[in-house]
């Protein structure tokens, strides 16, 4: 992993930062070590972003993803993460009151903004088989995907060898952004398949939760070296903090905040920063609370525009 030291949505050097742990999950399957590693959960102090210091390369990144849900990475996770349950693993993206109510936000954010008979060619990219591109935008529906799922019916899956042979009229980027170690270069790359004006729908879950007054101080970060001594302590706080994170929407005061697969948290502000800075043109941005198939999970949408001459 490497560190930085300016907030990847703003540039901005300004911030407040708090002791965090990369989760022993990450630390065993992706880093290949048994160690736990401490990191820095950050806070710009201009745009606001919410951040971990540390950041995947790479290799890392294609460790994580390579195999993702598969059954060596839910083999791995449960190992670290007793809670965390095949019918989780199996679940995510695919419950249908799910991907209903991730429809039915896109269609909200899109429909009133935009002339839909305009929209033809839609691509989802990172999208799984196509299943959140809704029913009614598009005539065309292409899902740019490197896992080997097979797209859904009437849905093109396209590869780097052939998705530039398509001009897009609305690219969706959902649940990506937070993965990224550099969101800059993952919107540089989306920005080559613009032709004319291209639409963007991108969404983000919204996990900033409020920071307990106490992790600032030096003693939070003597107990987090204490219970990283103790095996079991760090297991169970780990498990106290995400259910409380997941189901209260808040970190307990002796949890902690640990970098996961989600190195980034956005808000609307943050979001909207970083797009603006690509040279994004900012359509429609909010929030939405939604009930997910295991807890309730909030979201940003953001519909934008990108031109070239
Ligand atoms: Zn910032």
């Amino acid at each position: 992993m490497y560190a930085i030291d300016r907030c990847p949505c703003c540039n901005s050097r300004e911030n407040r930062s708090f002791p965090a742990i990369v989760a022993p999950f990450i630390s065993d399957y992706v880093l290949g070590q048994n160690a736990l590693r401490f990191c820095k959960l950050v806070e710009c102090g201009n745009c606001t972003f919410r951040y971990f210091d540390l950041r995947y390369d790479e290799k890392e990144t294609a460790a994580l993803y390579r195999n993702y849900r598969g059954e060596s990475y839910y083999l791995a996770r449960h190992r670290h993460e007793f809670w965390y349950r095949r019918k989780d693993n199996d679940g995510i993206g695919h419950n249908a009151d799910e991907i209903k109510n991730r429809k039915d936000f896109v269609s909200g954010m899109i429909l009133p903004h935009l002339d839909n008979s305009k929209i033809v060619n839609v691509l989802d990219y990172g999208g799984d088989k196509g299943q959140f591109i809704p029913e009614g935008i598009g005539a065309n529906k292409y899902v740019y995907e490197l896992s080997d799922v097979l797209p859904l019916p009437g849905t093109v899956k396209l590869n780097d060898g052939n998705i530039h042979d398509h001009r897009y009229d609305l690219i969706m980027l959902c649940h990506v952004l937070e993965h990224c170690s550099d969101p800059s270069g993952m919107l540089g790359k989306i920005k080559q398949l613009v032709q004319g004006t291209t639409f963007f729908y991108f969404e983000v879950p919204f996990e900033n939760y409020p920071i307990p007054p106490n992790w600032a101080s030096a003693a939070y970060e003597r107990y987090l070296h204490i219970i990283a001594g103790a095996g079991t302590m760090v297991v169970l706080c780990d498990c106290i903090s995400t259910v409380s994170r997941l189901l209260l929407g808040r970190f307990p005061r002796w949890g902690f905040a640990k970098l996961h697969e989600h190195i980034n948290y956005y808000n609307e502000k943050s979001l909207a920063e970083l797009l603006l800075r690509e040279g994004f043109r900012i359509i429609a941005c909010k929030g939405d609370d939604c009930k997910s198939h295991s807890h309730i999970a909030r979201k940003i949408g953001c519909l934008a525009s990108f031109s070239k001459q």
